[in-house]
């Protein structure tokens, strides 16, 4: 009696979660991070348990052998949903259909070589195994493409470690005792029971506070992005700098704008859409030239701004000069047979800032020193001189001016 409730208790907590990952799923649309392969995974298991439930004792009947099948079926689709959850493709209905096609037929072939032991032996082993490549792919995970999830991934080995482990005791315990050993009230089958409820409890919260954090971080990445470049925006590199200056060791920090010369000529020229490709160009040229910690983002139609942390004013002037010549040198592919584009960019250079609040004063500084530089010619580096904004120029060439 006990069992049955326990596996009653079982099959609803399955059926209502696989009706919630549905319901997410379809919330998702394009990208449903796998929820739809745990529902499946959820509506199989809890199906399976529905019918032993129905079926009564073990027993050769139809419903015992779809009851099976299900059963064997659920880590699978469970296997192909964790993949799917970490962008890997994972086909489900075809290999779905063709296991289940698959292990109906052995199952009648060893119900009818090796009699219902071994039929009921082999879902147990072959289920222990279905956790075992679970437990290997979550571990495997750890080490490669969910590092960043750790904890988590670790929880998951634990826990279907332990019904990897039970499905291996209940292999040996059928070989050794029969059928009887899968009399629902026996201890072992109780125990059995009760952790596949509490698997079932915890799993399935796990799996939504998986997808609700995966989704709140991609939703934090695209707020501090340019959809166009994919480098910061304004709100990505005010959070950035908050960030250096909030860890104790942060020295100060320099920034410049560069100002792409002309822009509007090549949009008019050449269309928006060579101008958004020559906008993506100078991005890339900013990731390539920029050290690692600078922060690159892109703050306005054709104006980016890269922040130098831990540098002197020479160090500031030397990469945006690298930047400088990088955009000239390097022209801008726009395919069907034309002659890549040439561009120059005027940059504008600020004076060293030591807190966030400094960003303004700094920004103000490095357009003054743009301006100087258009209105000198265009193509060059300008540095703030002072305070005041009196800069003194470093030519295109290297060489050094007084604006
Ligand atoms: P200057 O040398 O003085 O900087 O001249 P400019 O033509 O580069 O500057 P201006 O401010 O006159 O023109 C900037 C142009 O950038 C105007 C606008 O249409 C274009 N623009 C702004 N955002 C985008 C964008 O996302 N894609 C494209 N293709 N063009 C953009
Ligand atoms: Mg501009
Ligand atoms: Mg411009």
């Amino acid at each position: 009696m006990v069992a049955t409730v326990i596996v009653g208790m079982l099959c609803v907590h399955l059926l209502c979660f696989g009706g919630m990952f549905l319901l997410i799923g379809a919330r998702l649309q394009g990208r449903k991070l796998g929820m739809d392969a745990f529902a499946v995974g959820n509506l199989l298991l809890g199906t399976a348990y529905v019918l032993q439930l129905l079926g009564g004792p073990p027993g050769w009947n139809l419903m015992g052998v779809v009851n099976h099948t299900l059963t064997l079926c659920a880590p699978a689709v469970y296997w192909v949903g964790a993949m799917r959850f970490f962008d890997r493709p994972a086909p489900l209905w075809r290999p779905l259909i063709t296991l289940a096609l698959a292990y109906s037929a052995l199952q009648v072939l060893v119900q009818w070589t090796l009699g219902p032991v071994a039929r009921y032996a082999m879902l147990s082993g072959l289920s222990a195994l279905a956790f075992l490549a679970m437990v290997v792919t979550v571990i495997y995970g750890v080490r490669t493409f969910a590092r960043h999830l750790r904890v988590e991934m670790v929880l998951f080995a634990v826990l279907i470690s332990g019904i990897c482990a039970l499905n291996a005791a209940k292999f040996v315990n059928i070989l050794s005792g029969g059928l009887e050993a899968l009399d629902m009230s026996n201890r072992f089958q109780m125990v059995f029971y009760i952790y596949m409820s509490f698997l079932a409890t915890v799993l399935a919260p796990s799996v939504i506070w998986l997808v609700l954090r995966r989704l709140t971080d991609d939703l934090r990445a695209m707020a501090a992005r340019d959809p166009l470049t994919q480098l910061l925006n304004r709100r990505g590199l005010t959070e950035g700098l908050e960030a250096h200056f909030r860890s104790r060791n942060a020295g100060p920090a320099h920034l410049f704008v560069v100002d792409i010369d002309h822009f509007k000529r090549i949009n008019d020229t050449w269309g928006h859409e060579v101008g958004d490709t020559v906008l993506c160009h100078v991005a890339d040229v900013l990731r390539e030239t920029a050290r690692k910690g600078d922060l690159a983002s892109r703050v306005g139609g054709e104006e980016f701004v890269i922040v130098c942390r831990d540098t002197d004013s020479g160090g500031a002037m030397r990469l945006a000069e690298r930047v400088r010549s990088a955009i000239e040198r390097h022209g801008v592919p726009i395919g069907g047979g034309r002659e890549p584009i040439r561009c120059t960019a005027t940059i504008g250079v600020s004076h060293g800032f030591a807190t966030a609040h400094g960003f303004d004063r700094a920004m103000q500084q490095a357009d003054a020193a743009l301006y100087h530089g258009k209105a000198a010619g265009r193509n060059r580096v300008v540095q703030s001189a002072d305070t005041d904004s009196t800069p003194a120029a470093t030519q295109a060439n290297g060489s050094t001016s007084t604006a």
